[in-house]
């Protein structure tokens, strides 16, 4: 089937050519886009894409740091002040993958894929949408929960809060194909500290449910206490609640659920 490409200067232009026509998707870096119209998935019938500069900015010398949706991983990576985000983008596919892919595209990335916006879930990111309502700020964990009606809609930027420390962010991906490769689960932990009391934890897993999701129960038992071996312990043992992952040639269901805590106790233990 044709498919027809439609390239605009401004980001309000393509976006009210997405949201007018169903069969539209929007182009990003294309590593995603581009395999499913070489595979020949006949639902896209108009790729849509933007040249406005605005969708590639990087704004990182604040506390709050703004990402466009068209910034790539390499330019996440090339940039000091976005250092914390260093890990997540890092993780990402290979030198090619993170040339082309973007944080926006990431956002709608399927399991095994979504890492960056695993680490964007924990620290409570906000994403900048416009569709034919306008444009408005949705909190990241409303925009996965919804991310299946998202189509028709132009992801903007995305914007976060930097943590106060290298400590207070970590960040680990587990993958079986070394160095890279998809993921068995993702987790990322913003862990702001007190009066040497977790304030505002904030967990959040990868392939661990058919979109990244917050481990609420984990975070409770975070909340108001020191991070030591018992809190750990607690936090490592509640991390499987809410979870409902799914087999695939990466890993089972199964495997997946008994691992989490595990790989919970390490990334707070600040174990390799
Ligand atoms: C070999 C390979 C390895 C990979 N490894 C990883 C990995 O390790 N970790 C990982 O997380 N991902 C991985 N990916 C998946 C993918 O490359 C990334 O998730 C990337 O971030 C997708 O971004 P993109 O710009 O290329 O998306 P695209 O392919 O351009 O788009 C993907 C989806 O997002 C939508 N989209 C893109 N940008 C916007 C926007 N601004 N507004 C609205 N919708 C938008 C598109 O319409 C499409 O539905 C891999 C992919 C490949 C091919």
């Amino acid at each position: 089937m044709a498919v027809t490409v439609k390239t605009f200067a401004s980001a309000s232009e393509a976006a009210g050519a997405l949201s007018s026509d169903r069969t539209a998707r929007y182009l990003g870096g294309g590593t995603l886009v581009m395999r499913a119209l070489n595979e020949g998935d006949v639902s896209i019938s108009t790729v849509v894409r933007a040249q406005d500069q605005a969708l590639t900015r990087i704004d990182a010398s604040a506390p709050r740091i703004t990402l466009g949706a068209g910034v790539t991983f390499a330019r996440v990576l090339a940039e000091r002040d976005l250092a914390f985000l260093h890990a997540p983008a890092r993780s990402i596919g290979g030198p090619a993958v993170r040339n082309m892919g973007t944080v926006g595209g990431n956002l709608f990335a399927p399991n095994p894929y979504g890492d960056f916006t695993v680490a964007l879930l924990a620290l409570d990111a906000t994403v900048a949408v416009q569709g034919g309502f306008g444009s408005r700020d949705i909190p990241i964990e409303e925009f996965l929960q919804a991310r299946e009606r998202q189509a028709g809609t132009l992801v903007l930027s995305v914007s976060c809060t930097r943590p106060a420390s290298s400590e207070a962010f970590r960040y680990r991906k587990i993958a079986r194909i070394k160095p890279k490769g998809g993921s068995v689960m993702t987790l990322a932990a913003h862990l702001p500290i007190s009066g040497g009391r977790i304030a505002g934890a904030r967990i959040a897993l990868g392939s661990m449910a058919p979109t990244q999701i917050r481990a609420r129960a984990a975070e409770r038992a975070l909340e108001g206490r020191s991070l030591d071996a018992a809190t750990i312990a607690a936090a490592a043992s509640a991390a499987i609640e809410g979870t409902s992952p799914s087999d695939n040639a990466l890993g089972s269901a199964w495997y997946r659920r008994e691992v989490v805590g595990v790989h919970l106790r390490r990334l707070l233990s600040g174990q390799e």
